[in-house]
């Protein structure tokens, strides 16, 4: 395959010429999409106004680089197996020139429906194929994606259908998670009673579960398609054309609308998916994450369809029946990359290896992970139970904003470290800062991290507010894109993500990632998860205060806070050892999955009055219970 990466020498080889002629490593890649029309510029940006332009004036469909670029070559090749909730129902393989025929049908209903090129769609589905049609069939037309977790709230719902004034929502009747049947369209109705916009609700039926459909606004996904053909012919887009809109998690705050457009997210996503990957023609690839996140978008969807991948798209929940089912997937599909996120990892180690021995995983050759730090444990049972030893974990760091994997191994080619992110991508130049913005140079640095010069899947704006995206990414640091996240560049050169620079802590004047005594935590026997924040001390400046989810067996709370203590006295040092233990039985999470520490934060800074937006919590009842238990 063009562009992919396949030896060491090969990337460092890559990297360099990245730099030294950006342009020409760019077009080069890009020259293997179909264009209707070349672009005059490769790039243009001004990071003070956080202007950023990829392939200007180039012209093209994405999903025509999709589709029709792989119908006479992989036509009969599955492009997306979904497997269902329950193990028992039959699941289902969509060819590319199934998935080419669904998406222009698909297309068709929405053009007869009057979306147009730049209307906002608002995608809330489960995980079904309905979904990855819907998101291809936007990107056809030319109308604008966005995809909103179906986990979400109807006020969630609503806030962001009210934010990019969505014109269709586009939804399913149920959703099955594990053993629950979850209504999801009278979710849609609720919200609707606070938007103004939606005009059209296309229902996928699903599980059956009964639904008040209103006349006039709300139509059967299977009727419209009945009524037109497949046969439409793609947009033509412009390479800077918008290509979806995507809310941040919001672990750090009230959701930000992020902005990606076309051309340059379509080479982007291709490219990072088979290099970081190694992708090969027949492999079977799958990424657990779920549609409504980034990772869905760039490493379910786009990234390896646009390679011609086989990808898999799971609806169920990872201990549904059994805590084996990702396991026994990977067996029956004969999965050869797999990709997840830490918490899904520690979530299932917590069940011993009795759900894991039943099965081969002899076809795995590649594990990933992303969302946060990997603790060096988890990394190593994910290693040694899941790869057998013998598959190299890509640990992928990268953001909403970043639209692909910016840190992250070549898988097999760049030795990994438990922990680390290793290496930047060949285009992506990252530079670490301190809190004058002063520039550290060479190894063994600490400090925040940017990126110095633009990529092809970098974010655009934040919807319908510039400003915003300006002060947030583009000012903390003049000419710079600033992550927000805290790292650490090692003796070798290797990154280490920190977490959030929010979240590091200061004691005594040592500056210390949450996520490293985390990991120290994580070591003790009985600690099943952790996190850790800093509150004000007044002699040290920040204390450590840890939250600690513990397998309570043969333990006092009092020995085990000790011990505790101990461990990471005995990994980091006493400058790190917690001030304050409280064990908790959860932490409080996103939806997808990550600790929300603001509200951690403010619990031991012990002001609770104002916790700020916990709409996309997925467990508020853990919140009152920390709040009492709080010391
Ligand atoms: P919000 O921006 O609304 O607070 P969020 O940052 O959680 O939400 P995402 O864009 O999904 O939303 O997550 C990106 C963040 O996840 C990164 O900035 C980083 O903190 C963390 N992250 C992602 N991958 C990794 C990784 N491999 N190692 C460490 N941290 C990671
Ligand atoms: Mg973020």
């Amino acid at each position: 395959m063009l562009s992919k990466v396949e030896n060491l020498s090969e990337y460092f080889l890559a990297y360099e010429k990245s730099v030294a002629n950006t342009d020409t490593f760019w077009e080069r890649i890009a020259n293997q999409f179909y264009w209707r029309k070349k672009w005059d510029k490769v790039v243009e940006s001004d990071f003070e106004e956080a202007k950023v332009e990829w392939f200007i004036n180039g012209k093209l469909n994405i999903t025509e680089n999709i589709l029709e670029r792989h119908l006479f070559t992989i036509g009969d090749k599955p492009a997306i197996i979904w497997e269902p909730n329950d193990p028992k129902e039959a699941n289902v393989t969509l060819t590319y020139r199934q998935l080419h025929e669904k998406v222009c049908q698909f297309a068709n209903v929405l053009l007869k429906n009057q979306v147009k090129k730049g209307d906002r769609v608002i995608i809330y589905m489960p995980m079904i194929p309905e979904a990855a049609i819907a998101m291809l069939a936007c990107a056809r037309i030319g109308s604008v994606h966005s995809v909103v977790f179906a986990g979400f709230s109807s006020t969630a719902l609503a806030d962001r259908i009210n934010n990019c004034e969505a014109k269709i929502v586009l939804t399913s009747d149920g959703n099955f998670r594990g053993s629950k049947s979850i209504g999801v369209k009278s979710v849609v109705d609720e919200a609707l009673e606070k938007t103004k916009t939606i005009e059209k609700v296309i229902v996928v039926e699903r599980t059956k579960t009964p639904v008040t459909m209103k006349a006039g606004r709300d139509l059967w996904w299977h009727d419209e398609v009945a009524k037109v053909d497949s046969i439409n012919k793609a947009e033509e887009m412009d390479s800077e054309d918008m290509l979806f809109i995507l809310y941040t998690s919001g672990s750090t705050g009230q959701p930000k609308g992020v902005v990606h457009t076309t051309g340059g997210y379509m080479v982007y996503t291709q490219y990072s998916f088979q290099n970081v990957f190694q992708y090969n023609t027949d492999d079977v690839y799958w990424c657990t994450a779920d549609v409504g996140w980034i990772t869905g978008h760039s490493y379910i969807v786009y990234g390896p369809l646009l390679t011609g991948a086989t990808t898999i798209m799971f609806e169920g929940v990872p201990t549904y029946p059994t805590p084996g089912r990702f396991w026994e997937i990977v067996d029956k599909y004969k999965v050869n990359q797999f990709y997840t996120a830490p918490t899904a990892i520690r979530a299932l180690q917590a069940f011993g290896l009795d759900p894991v021995t039943p099965y081969k995983l002899d076809s795995l050759k590649v594990l990933g992970t992303v969302g946060e730090p990997i603790n060096e444990e988890a990394w190593h049972w994910y290693h040694d139970h899941i790869g057998k030893g013998k598959c190299p974990i890509v640990d992928t760091w990268w953001q909403t904003e970043t639209g692909g994997i910016m840190i992250s191994p070549l898988a097999g080619l760049t030795p990994t470290k438990p922990g680390y992110a290793t290496l930047p991508l060949p285009g992506i130049r990252p530079v670490i800062v301190d809190a004058d913005g002063k520039i550290l140079k060479g190894n063994g640095v600490k400090g925040n991290l940017c990126i110095s010069h633009p990529w092809p899947s970098m974010i655009r704006t934040t919807y319908g507010d510039h400003e915003r995206c300006k002060s947030t990414y583009f000012s903390t640091y003049k000419g710079m894109y600033f992550t927000g996240d805290g790292v650490k560049r090692d003796e070798d050169g290797y990154y280490r993500i920190l977490g959030r620079v929010d979240d590091v802590i200061n004691v005594s004047g040592h500056r210390m990632g949450t996520a490293e005594v985390e990991n120290a935590i994580n070591e003790h026997p009985k600690v099943i998860e952790s996190a850790v924040v800093g509150y004000p001390h007044d002699i040290k400046g920040q204390g450590i205060y840890a939250y600690v989810i513990c397998d309570m067996e043969g333990r006092t709370e009092e020995n085990l806070k000790e011990e505790i203590r101990a461990t990471v006295n005995k990994i980091i040092g006493p400058i790190a050892k917690p001030d304050k233990v409280q064990i908790v039985s959860g932490l409080p999470k996103t939806r997808s999955g990550k600790i929300m520490r603001r509200i951690l934060r403010k619990v031991a800074e012990n002001d609770t009055s104002n916790l700020g937006d916990t709409s996309t919590l997925l467990n508020p009842e853990v919140v009152d219970e920390i709040i009492k238990g709080a010391q």
